[in-house]
């Protein structure tokens, strides 16, 4: 029987956001040992997968030690350093192994380190030697490297976004190491990286979809074990941000690298038209009430204060232009605003008050409003995600309230958080499907969660920290030429 150890430390740093630091990893993801069963067995996440996958096949799980955060900026030297001290002590506990299986991020960096995966795989290799097998299952916004590839046996792409396949690359990389471990492949990987940054590409719409078809097929290929397109994460200022395409062959080095250069050509040839605009919020606005004349609920996400890209998430932009608009039936949310929700709980229910609404950590993403509102819904912020996309995940966003607001009721939080389905509302007595216009913070991942329940989406970019207008970030680090910043760039 095999014993495989267990494991995760992943971030999505955007580099343009204060500071990560070890209490917001404490606070949101925090395992060690059994923790780590208890929180993810059943759960549609890496972890997940593994879990499954490896009590299936017959594995002896050894579960060591896990943390993640919601995406913010470059990781304190502290929190790295923890991280990675609780990670190794563990693994050095659960010796003698046969195997390591790791879920990272890729595009996490930490103080001095612009390559937190390397490190972590790194950190593994010195204390399981070169020899045994590690494999990782990453998030396909991951800024891979080549020294990735060259300390990791196996690396999995997530190929959805919104990341409804975690649960299978977890699943993955663990009856990968299996057969690594039986003798069955010797395998060989390639990386191929391109001059490019895109925004966020959902994988169930064009370039992206039919990009992922094109790995598919080479995953079909005898000898092949998988190929992945990494959008890469662009809001980040190091020199190795961008696209890459990874492919595992079960021993052929050459055919990894066949597979990871026909997509990555794929990619170069339609770099256009990853190039979206979206249209301002009021604009934004105007055309969801038109579509929603028709049928309803329509959507309105907000690309550019998305708190899973790094985004603050008390933003005002969209907000203030659906409350101009004197919509009604309509809802927002979440809005991150732990002092208004504290006012709301300290008010209670059925209470009518001044507040000063968002817009309290920077003026980028909009002032604050100055609104009254009435508390209709008070919680603990406490539910499950329901969404495909990391189902039966507990999450916790603190003190939360139900504040109608004209015909807007407005969700608020006390954690940041992306919404991913429609669970925060539902929290607070807010049935979606039942509203005319419904806005939310989130780039692409709450379409997992809302495909059935959406008429029309209508997504609106207003100034923020995870905008897909990209030029508008002023990159020191990022290797030059790249595309769409530099018109020239060749491949
Ligand atoms: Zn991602």
């Amino acid at each position: 029987m095999s014993r495989i150890a267990i494991g995760e430390i992943s971030h999505e740093t955007n580099t343009f956001c204060p500071p990560t630091t070890l209490a917001m990893f404490v606070a949101r993801h925090w395992d060690r040992g059994e923790e780590i069963i208890s929180r993810e067995r059943g759960t549609r996440t890496y972890l997940g997968g593994m879990i499954d996958a490896g009590e299936r096949l017959g594995v002896t799980l050894v579960p060591t030690f896990a943390a993640s955060t919601e995406p913010w900026g470059t990781i304190t030297r502290e929190a790295y350093d923890t991280m990675v001290g609780e990670l190794v002590q563990a693994i050095q506990q659960a010796m003698p192994l046969d195997a390591v299986c790791v879920a990272l991020h890729g595009a996490g960096i930490a103080e001095g380190i612009t390559d937190l995966e390397s490190g972590v795989l790194e950190a593994i290799r010195n204390v399981v030697g070169g020899a045994m097998p590690i494999a990782a299952p990453l998030d396909l916004h991951g800024n891979i490297t080549p020294r990735m590839v060259s300390l990791a046996t196996g690396l999995f792409g997530v190929h959805e976004y919104p990341h409804t396949d975690s649960f299978e690359r977890g699943g993955e990389a663990m009856a990968f190491l299996l057969r690594v471990l039986r003798g069955e492949i010797t395998p060989a990987m390639a990386i191929e990286a391109l001059p490019l940054l895109i925004p966020a590409s959902p994988s169930a719409l064009e370039p992206a979809r039919t990009i992922n078809a094109f790995c598919h097929e080479w995953e079909q290929q005898p000898g092949m074990i998988d190929c992945a397109f990494f959008h890469g994460f662009s809001h980040t200022d190091i020199p190795e941000a961008g696209v890459t395409v990874v492919a595992v062959a079960e021993r052929e080095a050459a055919l990894a690298r066949r597979a990871a250069q026909a997509v990555a050509r794929e990619v170069w040839a339609r770099r256009e038209s990853f190039q979206v605009k979206f249209p301002q919020p009021a604009e934004a606005v105007a055309q969801a009430v038109n579509l929603a004349g028709s049928v309803t609920p329509v959507v309105i996400n907000e690309v550019s204060d998305n708190p899973g890209g790094g985004g603050p998430g008390d933003g005002t932009h969209l907000l203030r232009a659906m409350l101009a608009a004197g919509l009604s039936e309509s809802a927002f949310g979440t809005l991150y605003d732990p002092e208004v929700a504290d006012a709301a709980h300290r008010a209670g229910v059925g209470a009518t008050l001044r507040v000063r609404l968002g817009g309290k950590h920077d003026r980028l993403h909009g002032d604050p409003l100055d609104v009254e509102v009435y508390v209709k819904t008070l919680t603990d912020g406490r539910f499950k995600l329901s969404t495909p996309m990391g189902r039966g995940s507990p999450v916790n966003l603190g003190k939360m309230a139900r504040l109608a607001c004209g015909g807007v009721d407005v969700v608020v939080a006390s954690q940041r958080t992306q919404v991913l389905d429609p669970e925060p509302f539902l929290l607070q007595g807010i049935d979606v499907a039942r509203c005319r216009i419904v806005g939310l913070k989130s780039s692409a991942h709450f379409r997992a969660g809302f495909s059935r329940i959406a008429k029309h989406i209508v997504s609106t970019d207003p100034p923020g920290i995870s905008t897909s207008n990209l030029s508008s970030f002023q990159y020191r680090r990022l290797r030059r030429p790249i595309y769409p910043l530099d018109r020239g760039a060749t491949y």
